[in-house]
């Protein structure tokens, strides 16, 4: 079987223990390939190596034109290995190899170019001041990145972290999830041969608590955290940072609503809201898992998307034609569960949908259910909506914002005032209107309440990566001059 190696200081290597755990093909449910298992010694090597980097080397050294060349030729290396790549992600967790292949990583080629671009054209501003001085900011590179990332879009969001890390200057040390390490090892060997130097991108493998995660998150000579992944470890991640100070930026959970106006194009809208809550079977911290549809269309919409639900195609994920693979593991696959189980005790219904095979869940309806049902109220992460009927704007409003979640929501209406007036009063970290999931990665992305602390994409990115300077000059007045 296959190992999937760390990356420390430019070397592919096991641990010291030579310790290794499998990781586990959700479709076969078999394992397919050996993981090196790190832990708190790795961890040190890696933050040494990108340590030694950062104080040292010439990365942060570089230009902006010198470095962003670098990582254009990354983003390109990428684009040249994205069957592999997408490989990779779909046989570590499940996901649709038309999806990995046509989605996750071209946009994970489009992260190091869009961050490269950036950086470049967004180094500093200059402040002309009417006192007598000139003012100007610089945006200098903070350190070393820790960066923790979760496995429902493995490749995709460690790009996302790692991109503006390396774009402003600084090193890294990447730990994926421990269900999908696979393509972080294929990007650590295409960061090099895209000209990194050694040290400057580390991957260290193993899982959070009282492993290479916590030895990341405490280590003193980390000078940023980026984290994505439940709220819960957010917490604790936060905590471990407060001994240092440490800032940290922290992508959460949701529990995404999305409001169907009786004037929205429904067939649209039942479009919309079938990616939103089916894609990646609903392991997104975006999805749209709570659908709440005004009365009048109430019936017909649910008529619509259920039979939209039920035509999904459910199958291997590495068969092109699939549009829903298993959950990514046994334990999520479990957790998953737990709550269709509980829905009736909640007082809800399941409409359609329920266990499938294996691991597999399929796209589920729940109806009925009271605001308070768990069902309602917790991430699932699953492919499992619950619909509910509203009748007055303020109702529906209201009900979006009942959750201690607020990464995103959604609005369906034709109705140009409505739908500014409701994107306004929505709990979000974003809302979509007509849409769903279209990004501008200048825009800011991130969370309010349990959905996170911080943003990224774009100016939000470069604040968090950077420790930014101002720089004051007097300007001697010409009868002083010489
Ligand atoms: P998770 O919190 O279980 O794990 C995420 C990462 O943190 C993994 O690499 C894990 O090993 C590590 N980790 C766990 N405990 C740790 C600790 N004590 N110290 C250091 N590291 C630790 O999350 P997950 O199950 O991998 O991902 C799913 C979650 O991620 C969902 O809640 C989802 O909504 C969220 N998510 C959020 C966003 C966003 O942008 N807001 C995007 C994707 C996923």
């Amino acid at each position: 079987m296959d190992l999937i190696p760390h990356l420390i200081d430019g070397r592919e290597t096991e641990s010291r223990s030579a310790a290794r755990f499998p990781t586990v093909d959700p479709w076969t449910r078999e394992p397919w390939a050996e993981v090196a298992l790190g832990g708190a010694e790795e961890a040190d090597a890696a933050v040494t190596a990108a340590r030694r980097a950062f104080d040292e080397g010439p990365w942060p050294r570089m230009g902006f034109a010198e470095r962003g060349a670098i990582l254009h030729r990354l983003a390109d290396l990428i684009d040249e290995h994205r069957d592999e790549l997408a490989l990779a992600d779909t046989t570590d967790m499940g996901k649709p190899i038309a999806d990995s292949t046509a989605k996750d990583v071209p946009r994970s080629a489009l992260n190091f170019r869009f961050f490269a671009d950036h950086a470049r054209l967004s180094a500093g501003d200059a402040l002309p001041m009417d006192s007598g001085h000139h003012a100007y900011s610089r945006f200098e590179a903070a350190g070393v990145v820790a960066a923790i990332a979760p496995w429902n879009f493995p490749l995709m969001l460690e790009t996302w972290k790692i991109a503006p890390a390396l774009a402003w200057g600084n090193t890294v040390v990447l730990k994926p999830a421990e269900d999908t390490p696979a393509s972080a090892a294929i990007l650590a060997r295409l960061a090099l041969a895209a000209g990194m130097p050694p040290g400057v991108l580390n991957v260290v493998n193993g899982f959070g608590p009282d492993s290479a995660g916590a030895a990341l998150t405490a280590d003193p000579r980390v000078d940023r955290i980026t984290f994505t992944g439940e709220s819960g470890t957010g917490r604790t991640i936060a905590r471990a940072a407060a001994a240092h100070l440490t800032p940290v930026s922290l992508e959460l959970g949701g529990k995404g609503a999305n409001l169907v106006f009786a004037d929205a194009d429904l067939a649209s809208a039942v479009d919309w809201s079938i990616k939103a809550i089916y894609s990646n079977a609903g392991q997104v911290c975006l999805a749209g898992s709570r659908l709440y549809v005004q009365r009048e269309v109430y019936a017909e919409f649910l008529a619509r998307f259920t039979a939209a639900a039920e035509a999904l195609v459910i199958g291997d994920p590495k068969d092109r034609a699939t549009q829903l693979g298993p959950l990514a593991s046994e334990e999520h696959y479990r957790k998953v569960r737990s709550y269709l189980e509980g829905v009736q005790a909640d007082g809800g219904t399941i409409a359609t949908g329920g266990l499938g095979d294996g691991w597999t869940v399929r796209p589920t309806v729940i109806t009925d259910a009271p605001p308070t049902a768990r069902v309602c109220q917790e991430e699932i992460f699953g492919p499992v909506v619950v619909i509910t009927p509203f009748d007055t704007e303020a109702e529906a409003v209201a009900a979006a914002n009942g959750t201690p979640y607020g990464l995103n929501a959604m609005v369906f209406t034709e109705n140009l005032s409505r739908a500014h007036r409701v994107a306004a009063a929505l709990k979000a970290g974003t809302v979509w209107a007509n849409c769903f999931f279209v990004r501008d990665l200048r825009a800011p992305f991130g969370g309010v309440g349990d959905s996170g602390v911080g943003r990224e994409g774009g100016n939000f990115s470069r604040e968090f990566f950077t420790e930014p300077k101002a720089v004051v000059m007097a300007i001697t007045p010409a009868d002083t001059a010489a």
